[in-house]
């Protein structure tokens, strides 16, 4: 068996996809496995990047991505998807090559690149230059069941949902009734990005498949979704491996790409236990000037401490909080606190903290529930209404909430989450969730054992 020690030549190049929620899993992966003794390369693109002064154990090689700006500034995940992939694919060849190039004079040699499953043109690119690679999976496993049923979802007419963008039009399935196999999601659940779905439905087929990879990797852990775990591993013939919570098992890093304000901190010091509601719609989602003004509203009126997140930029038509409705500065000067971006994992951590409104990205999730904090479930986009219906009818751990945001529902979820009884055995079931993520992450839990398993692994190839 290799000692630790001589692994520090064995050299894993990452290649992160550019959105925060999914920058942070790869971080978080390099920060394990450089702690198990390999050298790491962060291979990022031009768009989005994390800065390589924050990370004095990681090299960083940037790869061109040509992303043209239009493109850019459409928001459309398909297409910035697509176009990264195409452009980065010759680039990446390029940057492997000279590094193993540079290798032929030393010791070094790179063992294995891995990367985001959405950047799948990393595959393509370590097999035309002979080297392994492996596939990080940075959402859910009940996503991704569900995003591999698509095509069958869409012969049985589930799928793209009937009415979704035109509730003119008849549907023989209504939008709330479950899938038939696919408890407990809806018709409505389903990742429908834009009218036309066929562009996400072609990213995301080629992002599942595996061609020449060695292994997927999760950011996920057994006691979740183990169960998932197993009817998605029989479409697969290469191993997998559910190491997560990612940001639970590695060496905590700064990850944010946003500067974080840690004075809320200080601020949640003064508060008292379990009072305080978090609230954050994580680094994509937004609002416009209406929906802004409810959320105001409710949280002001439900009476509870509250620390909100307003990602500059994410109220549609304005920088920050310039739209704030009049008088709601004054209203919350005792109870509340706004601010730009929040140490998420910290405030989660934080005894004050009893409450956590989220759009349920997989991140965010994983990270609420390895604290024990349940949640009120408003989910955006993309992945995040599965997730919603996991944390809300499986674990749950979370309140629904629906529809046109309207300030007295949203006062009365604060306060059923905060104060009330279904919020108490919320709290509980969370509770005993992050007890058995303690477990999976010690040795001989599933997440630790895995983890060696993966280390092996990468020594055999
Ligand atoms: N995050 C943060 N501060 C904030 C809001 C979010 O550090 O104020 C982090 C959060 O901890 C998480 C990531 O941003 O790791 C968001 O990822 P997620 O998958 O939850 O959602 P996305 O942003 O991709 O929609």
């Amino acid at each position: 068996m290799e000692e630790r020690g001589q692994r520090s030549n064995r050299r894993l190049v990452l290649v992160p996809c550019p959105p925060q929620g999914h920058i942070t899993p790869m971080l978080n992966l390099g920060s394990l496995l450089h702690s198990k003794g390999f050298s790491i390369v962060i291979a990022h693109t031009h768009f989005s990047h994390p800065h390589p002064s924050g990370f004095p154990n990681f090299t960083f090689a940037s790869i061109p991505d040509f992303l043209p700006k239009d493109v850019l500034s459409s928001g459309d995940a398909a297409a910035i998807t697509a176009n990264l992939n195409t452009n980065c694919e010759g680039p990446l060849r390029q940057v492997l090559s000279d590094m193993m190039a540079q290798d032929g004079a030393t010791e070094s040699k790179i063992s294995c690149v891995i990367y985001d499953s959405l950047m799948y043109c990393a595959e393509a690119a370590a097999y035309y230059v002979k080297l392994p690679s492996m596939a990080l999976r940075t959402s859910s496993i009940g996503t991704q069941l569900i995003f591999s049923e698509l095509p069958r979802l869409q012969k049985e007419g589930y799928f793209p949902p009937k009415g979704m963008f035109n509730p003119h039009i008849v549907t023989d399935n209504k939008l709330s009734d479950i899938i038939p196999g696919a408890y407990p999601l809806r018709c409505k659940d389903l990742p429908l990005f834009t009218s036309d779905p066929e562009p996400m439905v072609q990213v995301i087929a080629t992002a599942l498949d595996i061609k020449t990879s060695s292994a997927i990797l999760w950011n996920t852990v057994d006691c979740l979704e183990e169960q998932l775990s197993d009817q998605v591993q029989k479409q697969y013939h290469v191993p997998f491996f559910s190491l997560g919570p990612l940001h639970k098992v590695a060496p905590s890093l700064p990850t944010s790409i946003l500067e974080e304000e840690t004075d809320c901190l200080l601020w949640l010091d003064k508060q008292a236990n379990d009072s305080v509601i978090y609230v954050s719609l994580g680094s994509l989602a937004s609002m416009d000037e209406r929906e802004f003004a409810e959320t105001a509203w409710g949280l002001a009126n439900s009476g509870q401490p509250f620390l909100w997140v307003v990602r500059p930029g994410s109220v549609r038509g304005s920088e920050w909080i310039e739209l704030s409705p009049e008088g709601f500065e004054e209203a919350i000067q005792e109870t509340g606190c706004v601010i730009r971006w929040a140490p998420q994992k910290d405030v989660l951590a934080h005894r004050a903290v009893g409450g956590f409104w989220t759009h349920c990205g997989w991140n965010s999730t994983l990270e609420s529930i390895s604290e024990g904090v349940p949640m009120i479930c408003q989910p955006c986009l993309f992945d995040q209404n599965v997730n919603a219906r996991y944390l809300c009818h499986v674990w749950r751990v979370g309140l629904e909430l629906e529809g046109d945001l309207d300030q007295k529902e949203i006062e009365q979820a604060v306060r059923r989450l905060m104060v009330g009884e279904e919020g108490k055995e919320m709290r509980l079931r969370a509770a005993a969730l992050k007890d058995q993520i303690k477990l999976s992450i010690r040795k001989g839990g599933s997440s630790h054992t895995a983890i060696e398993e993966l280390v092996n692994l990468i020594i055999s190839l």
